[in-house]
């Protein structure tokens, strides 16, 4: 297609503030995902489309070595109370040397950057770059599962997230899962506690287990230690003249990239299970088979119709400080504010997860992080992105592409 438009840092300056003032919360990135593919159009892509869950994909064709995806998400966080925002969450507004507003930074900034980028480099590159930016990123990543699953998705050689990393190469962070354990009883009323088995008396004995096993968590070199801690403990029935037949306690549990559903529950089936033997021995029948274990989940809808059971799990990723991918990739951008010459980018991961525990985690595909931005402003109602680290970014993702396009080549 004719390029209607060139690509250009104003250009992608301009387009993100029209992305600022489109809210797009999860199962509602409906009208964002028609700028985003129109702004692909205009910029002359080979294809732009979006797939069955509205995640929007656009392909700017290069030469027959690696493809390399570049990543952002479509939906945002909730901007809260306007009135404590000192520019308005929906104004694109541009003052102080700064685009302001929700998902300036994370992550409408970085993806109007990375759309500009990939038209910008047009016959410059060694392979295809596609754009696929999903949706749902903040509930778990059910966009980005979809775009990359083993049947039919995508298979990109190399992928760029533009989560915020202020100019360094971030290489894989810790994931997340949410695990419920829950206790059966048999319910009664409140004055013949004889006639009932109270299921909240199961809930010491499980809180046990978990200390225990928030005690016997690892630890990663790069991404530090797991956690597990438990967040919550439900009753039901929930009125408080009845004795409840159901307790549910929930751990949320910051995962290493090793970690897999199974052993996550098999691991809290063996902490808990000594102190549900205890109880038996102390006259409660059948503790052990009374409690269950599973990952919570939750039912998403995207805003094509489709619906979902999903685990709530955010698998999470590493990269070897040493792949070839991330020593290029830290060569090509080189030291904030600079022009690739004065050495390379600080390696190091995220403390936040990323889609990236899809696209490496799961799918085993080499992936990076680069966007300009910082961390400290995410989610929060000073949202807001520095245009001179943004222009330093978009001309470093000039270099970075091709570089990591080049390096994932020479690894196959
Ligand atoms: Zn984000």
């Amino acid at each position: 297609m004719r390029a209607k438009k060139s690509a250009s840092f104003d250009g992608a300056v301009a387009f993100a503030q029209d992305l600022i003032r489109i809210p797009s919360l999860p199962g509602e990135e409906r009208e964002l995902t028609r700028r985003v593919i129109g702004e692909m159009d205009a910029l002359g892509y080979d294809e732009a489309h979006t797939d069955e869950l509205g995640n929007a994909i656009g392909i700017v064709r290069g030469g027959d070595g690696a493809t390399a995806m570049l990543s952002a998400h479509l939906d945002m966080v909730a901007e809260g109370d306007h009135g404590e925002w000192e520019y308005p969450p929906f104004g694109g507004v541009i003052a102080e040397g700064c685009l302001h507003g929700r998902g300036a930074m994370d992550i409408k900034g970085p993806l109007a950057l990375q759309v500009h980028v990939a038209a910008a480099l047009r016959g410059r590159t060694p392979g295809d770059i596609i754009v696929a930016h999903p949706v749902y990123e903040e509930r778990g990543g059910w966009g980005m599962d979809h775009l990359t699953r083993v049947d039919g998705g995508l298979r990109p050689d190399v992928v760029i997230i533009g989560e915020s990393t202020h100019g360094d190469i971030a290489i894989g962070h810790r994931g997340r899962c949410e695990v419920e354990i829950v206790g059966y009883g048999l319910a009664g009323h409140a004055s013949a506690p004889d006639r009932a088995r109270n299921a909240l008396d199961l809930a010491p004995a499980i809180l046990a287990g978990v200390k225990d096993l928030s005690a016997a968590q690892e630890t990663d070199d790069v991404l530090g230690r797991a956690s597990v801690v438990a967040t919550g403990v439900d009753a039901v029935p929930a009125s408080l003249n009845v004795i409840p037949d159901r307790v549910t306690v929930t751990l949320d549990w910051r995962i290493l990239p090793v970690d897999t559903e199974e052993n996550l529950l098999a691991r809290v089936r063996d902490a808990v299970a000594p102190y549900l033997e205890r109880l038996e021995a102390d006259g409660w029948p059948g503790a052990r088979e009374s409690v269950e274990v599973r990952v919570a989940t939750e039912r998403q809808r995207a805003y094509t119709g489709v619906e979902e059971e999903r685990s709530i799990l955010s698998p999470g990723f590493l990269m070897e400080p040493d792949h070839p991918v991330v020593l290029a990739a830290a060569r090509a951008v080189g030291k904030p504010g600079g022009d690739g010459s004065g050495g390379a980018a600080t390696v190091r991961p995220w403390t936040f997860a990323t889609d990236g525990g899809w696209t490496c985690g799961v799918r085993g595909i080499p992936t990076i992080g680069f966007a300009p931005g910082e961390e400290r402003f995410a989610h929060t109602n000073t949202e807001r992105l520095d245009l001179d680290e943004a222009r330093w970014g978009y001309e470093r993702y000039l270099e970075l592409v091709p570089a990591v396009q080049s390096a994932a080549d020479r690894r196959d």
